[in-house]
């Protein structure tokens, strides 16, 4: 937008307000009239996400960007041309679609492909009888010849009628022909049956590895199943990558997962350089329909910086954007691998006494690559869940940004999840940002209770504090660990109840329109795109999302229902429900 368009935009937004609007006719902003816009939304809630405007009664979009924004007489008045294509909303409600702020895009490419085996709410894997019956419908439905593999990924034995776990004999019966890989929710191994073993050469002779695991039929010898760890990575490891046209077919099904959720800016939240190179051969074969955003992992990084210069960095190509470099420094709270000053109450996960976790990296390591990733000014996210790993990252930034301590550098601290209140306000003074991770207070609430203590445990991912000191966090899924579901991901900041019925820290609740800004404005700024996504105001990219109700006017504890019914990137539909 040229600068005399946006003041046109500011004196058309100042005068309708000046002009009084009441609680009826809300003002509009408008682009310039007479444009003739491609598309004017109507008829519903319309959410903006923009404190100026919080809500208005008509949208109108042309050439892939919000043109007018306001009460629908002045939108149609200064918009309407003989072309427009007028959307009742008929009551649903519309909004800005939903970014990304930490996932795992490029594990979508493979799960599209795969049968959903999460345990309910995030997939119907309830017992053993409906994984078999989700596989025979995703072989019959894909037409799956004999002899082709079938994987299925989130598959729990803990979440199994009375923990009793799936084996290759309930499999058998139905896959004869077909080997099958149900993958553990860990990621770390797979049940087979016996066709995959075959395949895989996993039989009565084969040693577990130092390290692994290969579960056996009592009083004998024979595999019963479950593979895990090192018995499983090099089998893991030895299927074969994508070809160029499923590059591209694999590319869409996993965007697609992304719009179904309605989101269109996505994160690959640890970019290795091989799936790099393929999310750029799918991006110049314009198989992107959504907005990616890879952060190059610390061990590819200099590989990757070789072949991608700094200067191409931060720009979106083919809508694949290098948004900057990624460091893990520990584990998961719930794993008892995050690394913490003060010790589990439960021990170690190897039943370690008086056991605080352990940093993945040497301090001198992270101090090395915050200060190189300073220097280039290549933006930073670090994974960092325990309050010494977030001690380990004030440290590293005090080093690596000596002089320039609050430079505007969007450093994203990812998960955060234990932070003290002491470190949020160094976040503030610091200028970084938290992307917390709310869903663990109902997926893990009750296990961090147990591990860390009520208190500990009730400022898990504070949302409330943060917002209160003046940050902006984002909030995320973490998929492919967190199925994609921005409702869900809504209503655990809102509400914050554990699956044991705990609310797990009641004065960390937030609203929901401060919910919805963390994974729609907050998750713009976090990547340096404000000024194009997040809100609906004139001048930005009419990404957008309609869902079947408002999810800022149904009940907190109803905000899960909510529906996307579809999913709009620059204009084009790109996922419509069924
Ligand atoms: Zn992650």
């Amino acid at each position: 937008m040229s600068l005399k368009s946006s003041l046109l935009v500011v004196l058309a937004s100042g005068l309708a307000m000046l002009a009084g609007c009441t609680e009826h006719t809300p003002p509009a902003a408008i682009a310039g009239a007479g444009a003739g816009a491609d598309t004017i939304y109507f008829g519903g809630d319309i959410v903006t996400i923009n404190d100026a405007l919080p809500a208005a009664e008509a949208l109108a979009v042309k050439d892939g960007k919000i043109v007018a924004v306001g009460n629908r007489a002045e939108v149609e008045q200064a918009q309407k041309g003989a072309a427009t294509r007028m959307v009742d909303l008929a009551g649903k409600t519309l909004m800005p679609s939903f970014i990304d702020p930490h996932s795992h895009y490029f594990s979508s490419l493979t799960v599209a492909n795969q049968v959903n085996a999460y345990a309910p709410p995030a997939g119907p894997a309830k017992d053993i009888a409906t994984i078999v019956s989700e596989l025979k419908k995703f072989r019959d439905e894909r037409k799956i010849p004999k002899g082709e593999l079938i994987q299925a990924y989130g598959y729990d034995e803990n979440a199994m009628p009375n923990g009793v776990g799936l084996t290759r004999d309930e499999l058998d019966v139905d896959f004869p022909d077909n080997p099958v890989m149900v993958n553990h929710v860990s990621m770390h191994g797979a049940v087979f049956n016996s066709a995959a073993m075959k395949k895989f050469g996993i039989s009565a002779a084969t040693k577990t590895p130092p390290g692994g695991v290969i579960l056996r039929r009592p009083g004998s010898e024979e595999p019963l199943g479950l593979v895990m760890e090192s018995a499983y990575m090099p089998i893991a490891a030895s299927l074969p990558p994508p070809n160029a046209q499923q590059e591209i077919e694999w590319t869409r099904a996993g965007q697609m997962l992304y719009a179904a959720a309605g989101i269109t800016t996505a994160q690959e939240g640890a970019t290795v350089k091989p799936s790099l190179e393929a999310m750029q051969r799918a991006s110049a074969a314009g198989a992107n329909i959504i907005d990616v955003i890879a952060f190059p992992f610390i061990y590819d990084f200099d590989k990757i910086l070789t072949d991608n210069p700094v200067e191409t960095w931060g720009k979106y190509n083919n809508r694949l954007k290098l948004g900057g470099g990624k460091i893990t420094l520990d584990g998961s709270p719930q794993g008892r691998t995050a690394f913490f000053t003060t010790p589990y109450l439960t021990g170690g996960p190897g039943g370690e006494k008086d056991w605080k976790g352990e940093p993945g990296f040497s301090e001198d390591e992270v101090k090395a690559f915050v200060k190189k990733l300073y220097d280039l000014e290549i933006p930073i996210n670090i994974h960092a869940n325990g309050d010494a790993a977030i001690d380990m990252l004030l440290r590293a930034h005090e080093y690596a940004a000596a002089g320039s301590l609050d430079k505007d550098r969007r450093t994203t601290i990812i998960h955060s999840q234990f932070v003290r209140p002491d470190q949020l306000d160094k976040y503030v003074q610091y200028k970084m940002i938290p992307s917390l991770y709310t869903e663990h207070t109902y997926y893990f609430g009750d296990t961090h209770v147990l591990n860390r203590g009520r208190e500990q445990a009730y400022f898990l991912s504070p949302m409330r504090a943060a917002i209160d000191k003046g940050l902006r966090p984002t909030n995320h899924t973490d998929f492919v660990v967190a199925p994609l579901d921005q409702m869900f991901v809504m209503w655990t900041a809102v509400n914050r109840i554990s699956r044991g019925g705990e609310v797990i820290g009641p004065d960390q609740r937030i609203t929901a329109l401060e919910a919805l800004k963390a994974i729609t404005i907050n998750a713009a700024f976090q990547y340096r795109e404000e000024a194009s996504k997040g809100s609906l105001e004139v001048g930005k990219l009419a990404d957008l999302v309609i869902l079947d109700k408002n999810p800022l006017t149904v009940e907190p504890m109803s905000i899960k229902d909510v529906k996307v019914v579809e999913t709009i990137k620059e204009g084009k539909t790109i996922y419509t429900a069924k």
